[in-house]
Order: structure tokens, then sequence, then C-alpha cells
């Protein structure tokens, strides 16, 4: 399709060009997709996703991209970011929020309406279509007990899946293995106490403050089933290991830093390295917590 007959199309949408992968991802670095856009209303998003699929548009749904891979080269798919999805609604079910709610957004309507049990989002830099997507959580405290179902577009219609529907595991969830939109979840959270809301906040957040600042997609692995991850690499002797311009950090080595400049390529390439060096010394598979975007 030409750049010509594509805006005709799709101008009505809020949309960036291009969309530079470097500038928008957390990790700092890769190509560009031509076009991304910005649904603000469910409807907008279901037009638009309707007619991509249409004229057979591949199209790639993100968040704050805080816990993708983007590639080097420019990709041949358009973007659908979630962000401007800010609806927000209390209920009996429980707390409705919008998939572009960042997690500071979602702690300070949790304050509103005396809600607590969501503190770990403290510090996460996460939008909740993504946090729902990957399960995300702290210090053992993850989203998915308090979810009361997730509202997607699954191409055709706008559904809520249950919690038992979302298949949900530890960095685990239906949506890696199915083509859903998040469009939004509610969340089923008990009334709390300002006070232990402040204190449960400053204890999620003291345990971040060992985190590795700087260009990063927080933990890159998984942690295997009998330890955590960073240990295993931190044994394997790669810590400051340097590919590039990234490198595994030296205060927590789940964590890869862009500090120079990296390629897509450089981190692809620690990685790699980092699954090869625990696999040979401790037998132990590493699995990747972030999520490519090919
Ligand atoms: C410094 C730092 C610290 C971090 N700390 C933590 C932490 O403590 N705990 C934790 O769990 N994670 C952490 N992360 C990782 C990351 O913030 C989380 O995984 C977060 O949930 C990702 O949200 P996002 O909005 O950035 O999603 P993105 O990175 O944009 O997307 C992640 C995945 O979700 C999909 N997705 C996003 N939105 C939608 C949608 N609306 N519909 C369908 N699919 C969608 C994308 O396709 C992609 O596969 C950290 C990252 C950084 C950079």
């Amino acid at each position: 399709m030409t750049e010509k007959r594509f805006l005709d199309g799709y101008a009505s949408f809020p949309y960036e060009k291009p969309f530079p992968f470097s500038r928008h991802s957390s990790i700092g670095c890769g190509g560009k997709a031509r076009y991304a856009f910005y649904p603000q209303t469910e409807g907008q998003l279901v037009e638009l996703v309707s007619r991509l699929r249409v004229d057979g548009i591949r199209y790639y749904t993100v968040g704050n991209l805080t816990n993708v891979l983007p590639p080097d080269n420019d990709i041949d798919a358009v973007l659908i970011s979630t962000k401007r999805l800010l609806s927000a609604q209390a209920a009996a079910t429980g707390l409705y929020v919008g998939a572009g709610v960042n997690s500071g957004m979602f702690l300070r309507l949790c304050k509103t309406y005396g809600l607590g049990g969501a503190e770990f989002f403290a510090g996460i830099p996460c939008t909740m279509g993504g946090a729902l997507f990957m399960n995300a959580g702290a210090a053992g405290e993850y989203i998915a007990p308090l979810v009361g179902g997730v509202k997607v577009f699954d191409g055709k219609k706008i559904i809520t899946l249950s919690p038992l529907e979302c298949r949900y595991e530890y960095k685990k969830s239906v949506f890696m293995q199915e083509d859903l939109l998040i469009l939004g979840g509610t969340l089923r959270l008990p009334e709390m106490q300002e006070e232990e809301m402040v204190k449960r906040t400053q204890y999620f957040m003291q345990k971040r403050a060992h985190l590795p600042k700087g260009k990063s997609m927080g933990c890159v692995f998984k942690n295997p089933p009998n330890g955590a991850a960073g240990k295993y690499i931190e044994g394997a002797g790669l810590k400051g290991l340097r590919i590039g311009g990234a490198h595994v950090s030296e205060k927590h080595a789940n964590f890869i830093i862009n500090d120079l400049g990296a390629k897509s390529s450089d981190i692809r390439a620690l990685i790699t390295f980092m699954k090869n060096a625990v696999l040979a010394q401790y037998n132990i598979r590493l699995e990747e917590e972030i999520r490519y975007i090919q």
C-alpha cells in the first residue's frame, strides 16, 4: 500500500510517524516502526484494528515499552499503543482501569478510593495493559491474584475474560498465547487505611532501592524454579560482562544496561552468552522474561 493511500485511510486515528524505538523504549535501542497509533477510546481501537486486519497490515501492541527488546532494523508492522486508554471507574466489583493507566496513576486512584494491596506497583514503570499481559509483580506479590476480569478485543468483539480464563502463572498469561488486545482490567482490592498503604509503599520502594539505574528492560530472565536468575548469572562470573554498548549490571546480574549506545544485536548477544554460561555451569536453562519485537 502506498504512503498516500495508507494515510488517507488512517489519518483520523492519532498517530506518530515514524516511531523510533531508541527514543521510546526503556532499553533505548532499535530501529523504527513506520507508524504508531494511539487510540483514545475503545471504539477507536476496535475500528483501527478492524481496518488493519482487513488491509492485511501487521500490528504489534505496546504499552510503555519497558519489557521489550526491539530489533535494530525498521519493522514491517505498525504499532498500536494503548497508552491513551485512560478510563477508570470504581464499582462494587472492583476498580476498573484502562490499559493506558500507568502505575503512578493507578496508585493515586487506589489512594483516592481507599483501596490497598497494589503498593508493589510503586516504581514499576508499566502501563496496566503491560502489567496484565506480563503478570507484573514485585517482592513476591503479583497482579494476578487481584484480577477480577480483563476486558479484551479479540479481533471481532469485546469480551471480558475471567481470572481463570487469563491463565495466570508466574510471568505467564493467556495473552502470550492468543492474539488479544487488552483494553483494561478490573482489580479487586481490599479497603485499606492510608497509613497502611504508605507503610507498604515504603517497604516496596526500599526493596527496589538496590536496582540499577540507566537504560534497561528490568529483569531479563524469569527466575528458574529453584533460585534467582541473577544469582546464577553472578555465579557464572558474568557481572560487568560487556558486549558493544551494553553490559551485565554490576549491581544486579539479571539487568542488562545500555550505557554506550548499544545496538539490539549487542543485547541479544549478551542474552545468548548468559544463557549458555548458566547452562554450562548449572545445567539450568534460563528463559527470557522480556519480549522480543520482531
Ligand atoms: C527499570 C525497570 C524496572 C522494572 N521492574 C519490574 C518489576 O519490579 N516487576 C515487574 O513485573 N516488571 C518490572 N519491569 C518490567 C516491566 O515494567 C513490566 O513487565 C511491565 O508490566 C511492562 O509494561 P509496559 O506497559 O511497559 O509493557 P510493554 O513493555 O510495552 O509490553 C510488554 C508486553 O505486553 C504486551 N502488551 C502491552 N500492552 C498491551 C495491550 N494493551 N494489549 C495486549 N498486549 C499488550 C506487549 O505486546 C509486550 O509483549 C521493569 C522494567 C524496568 C525498565
